[in-house]
């Protein structure tokens, strides 16, 4: 089936307890799509950046099979600038700098070849962005799964609130689901969000894994305990690309796919912060990501008796 991916293509400067970086390719929906891209073959890409970002890096993104015909270049304009610091425990940062260029202005325009997807999603992004996307698309997507972050409740919560109307699937991390819902349990928070209108709500927690809700259900998916973690950066965008592109390749939207989809999405997620930027998730093969699964199911199989 095929997916639409929407958000920032951007060039981040990073620094973590490990290194800094200088501006390197970032971006919500680069790394959304470089994860989905192990997935699903119907890979489109709506997104803008300026006349400043590499040839080279769309061209990479096309040798992963995405589609960048809906990929607008502003040759006179500068591509989305984030910077973040993170703190010695790597699950918290800081945004140091954000500039939205080319963003600020968006007006995303669908090209008719993908008029017909499937599975949408909205990655982080301005809402109102967000919002024009659904109702630019003649039909409706079976799903359409939103990930945003605190930075658009601080500037755009109407416009969110809006959004998160008319979406199934909603993924944060924790900190953002008890600003959005302020409730401090997750649980309540849960039960709070859901009722916004996402039917089905994931909530990010970094090294300690992800909790899927629907109605009064709940699964957890844990994260993999690695010996080293670089760079967390894009750890959320690759998890949701490797959840709704595993969606998208099943075609099977169920709570019980649902929970296969967290762990594939976990284990692309596991890859990313292992390096600094999209450097791990450029080049690994099936049978990596297939043996990284693997390591999952081990790390949470148990019998009871
Ligand atoms: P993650 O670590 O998964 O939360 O995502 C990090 C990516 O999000 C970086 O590559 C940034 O370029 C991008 N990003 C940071 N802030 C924003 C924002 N306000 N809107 C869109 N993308 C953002």
């Amino acid at each position: 089936m095929s997916l639409l991916t929407i958000g920032s293509v951007a060039f981040d400067a990073l620094e973590t307890p490990f290194g800094k970086t200088d501006k390197i390719i970032g971006g919500a929906a680069t790394y959304i799509t470089l994860a989905a891209s192990y997935f699903t073959q119907k890979n489109n890409l709506v997104a803008v950046v300026g006349g400043d970002f590499p040839q080279d890096m769309i061209n990479l993104l096309q040798t992963h099979g995405v589609n960048t015909d809906g990929l607008q270049i502003k040759q006179d304009e500068k591509t989305f600038f984030w910077s973040g610091k993170y703190h010695t425990d790597m699950n918290t940062r800081d945004t140091m700098d954000i500039q939205l260029n080319v963003m600020e202005h968006f007006d995303p325009v669908i090209p008719e070849a993908y008029q017909n997807c499937e599975y949408l999603m909205l990655g982080n992004t301005a809402p109102a962005i967000q919002r024009m996307v659904i109702e630019r698309l003649h039909k409706r997507p079976k799903l359409i799964m939103l990930d945003t972050m605190n930075f658009w409740m601080d500037v755009a919560w109407d416009d969110l609130i809006q959004v998160l109307g008319m979406v199934d699937v909603l993924t944060i991390n924790d900190e953002e689901a008890r600003l959005l819902s302020k409730e401090y349990s997750l649980r309540k928070a849960a039960a709070k969000i859901m009722k916004m209108g996402p039917k089905t709500l994931i909530i990010k927690k970094g090294e300690h894994g992800a909790l899927l809700f629907q109605g009064d259900r709940i699964f957890f998916a844990p994260a993999l305990p690695l010996e080293e973690v670089f760079d967390p950066t894009g750890a959320g965008d690759t998890f949701a690309g490797g959840f709704i592109g595993y969606l998208a390749s099943t075609d099977d939207t169920s709570f019980e796919n649902m929970k296969r989809a967290i762990i594939y999405g976990s284990a692309m997620a596991s890859f990313c912060v292992e390096k600094f930027g999209t450097e791990r998730i450029v080049n690994l093969t099936e049978q990596d990501v297939n043996n990284r699964v693997l390591e999952f199911v081990k790390l949470a199989s148990f019998e009871i008796h």
